[in-house]
């Protein structure tokens, strides 16, 4: 019998423990259970839980000046976070539109791309491009630029116009030219369907750095970006870097972009920007997006934009990730996990890829190693591994339905950056033993 509660809750097949502390790595219960947080909620806490500076800026800035609406006042938190993220975002000359989380800083982003369009005289330029194997959000532009069919679904009947491009997933990557030729092969794709589309209709092309739950911590082949950033550049298509996930620090560097040389005109962060400790995102847009939208407004806002509290937050989280060199720790410990789940699970029969930048890591589950053949939906393994691993006092985050027809399992990783050596060794033994007490990855002596 579920437990009676006036809560409309998140997930419905199951009563859910009480949070009710948490410190670095590490969440307990209202029972007292230890948690190892080994993906930081959903691949969002990166300086740790219960950090005090970052509450101590939370609690000064509410108590001086919690709320005053955006287009009345702007605020001193707000203008010093903007004034010291702007110059370490991959952006010349950024301005930041602060939200309150990744799917609206998406929105704001697609917005941002059309109203540029429409300033500069190019009204036609209306039609969003995204990829298969994508994830920009819930709400209705955002869930119509993802590539996931599992979320899109139930609502396919309000959504539509975004075009997709294929997923870039080298681990099923279908060409035979696979891997000298792969990032050339999707920017000449990209460069036809925008033809195709015809190029004075297309406003933007938004994806993934590094592919977060959709794919399970999918980087793309090297010569991908700066192929697309050029196929974008010739159609005067906007790029929009989606960072939520990628952003500050968890793939190692300050954002996804820096892999590669990405300079997108527009930029969305959520996620990593607070850690966790205040709902906030912004989409970022480059000093000559601005400068052409400005003179006639942007018609767009939010009732909790440009939160005095949110950019304090911020503020003090870029403090954390700056002085404590966090994102140096996110690349070092990243490369120690992977060398730990490879020494641990690399053999294993049903480990097909272990992969990531950073503290991003997936691990994806296949029912045959050599033809990569992925279990059936059906059969839900990354749920009955979370499951499992949160029994055993692990929490991991799920990517389900990357692989062909919806099928695919991939258990993603994404602890806080100031997770402990010891604690890496942890994790990755717990989620052995996880593996090792679900049915289907028990078969062909994999124990
Ligand atoms: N974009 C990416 C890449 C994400 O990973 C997410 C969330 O997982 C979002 C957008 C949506 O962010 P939010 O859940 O904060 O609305």
């Amino acid at each position: 019998m579920p437990r009676p509660s006036n809560v409309f809750p998140r997930v419905t097949d199951r009563d859910l423990p009480f949070a009710a502390r948490a410190s670095g790595a590490s969440i307990w219960d209202s029972s007292g259970k230890h948690y190892l947080d080994g993906s930081g909620g959903a691949i969002v806490v990166g300086v740790g839980h219960g950090d005090e500076q970052v509450v101590e800026a939370m609690a000064r800035q509410a108590s001086s000046m919690a709320y005053a609406h955006g287009t009345q006042f702007t605020s001193e938190s707000l203008e010093r976070y903007a004034s010291r993220v702007a110059p370490l975002l991959p952006l010349e000359g950024a301005r930041i539109y602060p939200v309150s989380g990744g799917s609206e800083a998406v929105e704001t982003a697609l917005k941002i791309a059309r109203a540029y369009h429409v300033a500069a005289g190019r009204p036609g330029k209306h039609k969003v491009i995204a990829r298969l194997g994508s994830y920009h959000g819930n709400t209705r532009g955002a869930l119509d630029a993802s590539g996931r069919a599992a979320l899109r679904r139930p609502y396919s009947a309000w959504l539509g116009p975004a075009v997709h491009v294929p997923a870039v997933y080298e681990y099923r990557c279908p060409w035979d030219t696979h891997d000298s030729a792969c990032g050339a092969r999707h920017a000449e794709q990209l460069d036809r369907v925008i033809r195709e589309q015809g190029p004075e209709n297309v406003a933007c092309f938004i994806a993934e750095p590094v592919v977060g739950a959709a794919l399970g911590a999918v980087a793309p082949p090297p010569d991908l970006w700066p192929a697309v950033q050029e196929v974008c550049r010739a159609h005067e298509v906007l790029v929009i870097a989606d960072e939520v996930m990628t952003g500050f620090g968890r793939t190692g560097r300050w954002f996804g972009s820096d892999h590669w040389g990405l300079r997108p005109d527009i930029l969305t962060a959520g996620k990593g920007v607070t850690s966790g400790y205040w709902p906030f995102g912004f989409a970022a847009a480059s000093g000559a997006v601005f400068d052409i939208i400005a003179p006639g407004g942007f018609v767009h806002g939010f009732t909790y934009s440009h939160s005095a509290v949110g950019a304090a937050v911020a503020d003090a989280v870029l403090t954390r990730l700056l002085d404590d060199d966090l994102v140096e720790e996110s690349r070092r410990k990243g490369e120690r996990l992977l060398a730990l789940l490879d020494d641990a699970l690399g053999d294993h029969p049903r480990v097909g890829d272990i992969r990531g930048l950073g503290l991003m890591i997936g691990v994806e589950l296949v029912a045959d190693r050599s033809s990569k053949r992925p279990f059936p939906r059906s059969e839900r393994i990354t749920e009955q591994v979370v499951a499992a691993a949160k029994a055993g006092g692990l929490l991991v985050y799920p990517s389900a339905g990357g692989a062909e027809a919806g099928d695919g399992d991939v258990i993603m990783l994404g602890p806080p950056f100031v997770i402990t050596d010891d604690e890496l060794a942890e994790l990755v033994e717990l989620l052995r033993r996880a593996l090792g007490s679900v049915p289907g990855l028990r078969n062909a002596g994999s124990e």
